[in-house]
């Protein structure tokens, strides 16, 4: 952890962009682009270079910043722009696929993500729907269409009533141009191909196994090389903050699935080196993934505690499991994700007050763990 001007500790994540590309295995380089989000200050771009270019892991905000960055980059690894063969998106967060239509456009490139992968710029939702994680119980619910979700998007409403999504007159104007492709900085990341679970992807001449890996979103993708033990995380796996889990969400059961995701890293095979999305490349996957785990873990634990004041709304309880600069939506997010696992393990019960805001009771002496569900995953192997 470095220091800051103020002082004081700063994350990993939070560093920003150093513009040296670094080669971490033969034809697999990393380079840092610079973001201003959510309290980040890079992402990582992964240039996977073979004979007959490069593909391109994740490609920044949308945006001349980002732009520059990547061509700056590119440049400082022997590439260019027309170099690109495809681009890969990890999942649907602006930070990774803001400019990744740009970049395909700009470079007559194949775009690939995961099949269920979704973005404000594509008008007519998918009817991919999202397979609920092996251990919720009710088989009715167990596939949620997306559309749910999307309406949620579009009626600016979070599911547990909290303050609407802020969403400027000028972003709508914007979106909506961008949408219609009118925005050059801006083009829709629609994918040219979509991927499955287990599917093999040739990239740097290696053969990559695509693993879908919903939690942080519905569609996340991650890319394992067995043969030198590389794993392209994107933001499932983080080396130093924990990935945000949230309940804007297609997913019935958001951390449940980051759980089972979690655990199922465990089994793909051997993993030498992660390459993370933000963050520098660590070796220690189940070390990681073990403080992730004991994260929730607490985080549940709070929420039990703080059950013991009876029945309180989201926003109410988000409050007391966040520290003050952090109260806001993303805050309200995690605490609903948490208490929505804890509802459908039967540790708590919810109602929706006059006022459209969710109100939970949490059991204090509950038992439903993060570790139960994240062990559950891996017991039958
Ligand atoms: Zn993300
Ligand atoms: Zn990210």
């Amino acid at each position: 952890m470095t220091a800051d001007p103020s002082g004081r500790p700063r994350k990993q994540e939070q560093e920003p962009a150093s513009p040296e590309p670094t080669e971490l295995a033969a034809g697999v380089i990393r380079l840092q682009i610079p973001i201003n989000f959510t309290g980040l200050g890079h992402v990582n771009s992964y240039a996977l270079v073979d004979d007959r270019g490069a593909t391109i892991v994740d490609a920044g905000l949308p945006g001349g910043e980002t732009w520059s960055a990547i061509r700056q980059r590119l440049r400082a690894a022997g590439l260019a722009i027309r170099d690109v063969h495809t681009v890969v998106v990890t999942h649907s967060h602006p930070d990774h696929f803001g400019s990744a239509g740009r970049l395909a456009h700009a470079a007559g490139a194949d775009l690939v993500a995961e099949r269920r992968f979704h973005t404000w710029f594509e008008p007519i939702p998918h009817t991919h729907s999202v397979a609920a994680p092996p251990d919720t119980s009710d088989a009715d619910e167990a596939e949620e269409d997306d559309t749910g979700y999307l309406g949620l998007i579009r009626a600016r409403r979070t599911p547990w009533g909290g303050s609407p999504f802020p969403t400027s007159r000028r972003q709508k104007i914007v979106r909506r141009l961008a949408t219609r492709g009118l925005v050059p900085s801006m083009r829709p990341p629609i994918p040219t191909r979509r991927v499955d679970d287990g599917d093999t992807l040739t990239f740097a001449g290696r053969q990559w196994r695509a693993l879908h890996t919903p939690g942080h979103t519905g569609d996340h993708l991650c890319l394992y090389e067995p043969a030198e033990g590389l794993l392209v995380s994107g933001d499932h796996v983080l080396p130093t903050i924990t990935p945000h889990v949230g309940g804007l969400s297609p997913l019935r059961d958001p951390l449940g699935s980051f759980l089972v995701s979690l655990a199922r890293l465990l089994e793909i095979g051997p993993v030498q080196l992660v390459l993370p999305a933000h963050g520098h490349p660590f070796p220690d996957l189940r070390g990681r993934i073990e403080e992730i785990v004991d994260h929730h873990e607490d985080r549940l634990r709070a929420l039990r505690e703080i059950g013991r004041g009876g029945r309180q709304t989201v926003v109410e309880m988000s409050q007391q499991l966040f520290r003050r600069p952090l109260w806001g939506m993303m805050a309200e997010s995690e605490t609903y994700a948490h208490l929505e696992f804890l509802r459908l393990r039967g540790g708590a019960e919810r109602v929706r007050l006059e006022d459209g805001q969710l109100a939970y009771s949490v059991d204090p002496d509950g038992s439903s763990s993060a570790r139960a569900a994240f062990g559950a995953a891996g017991d039958d192997d």
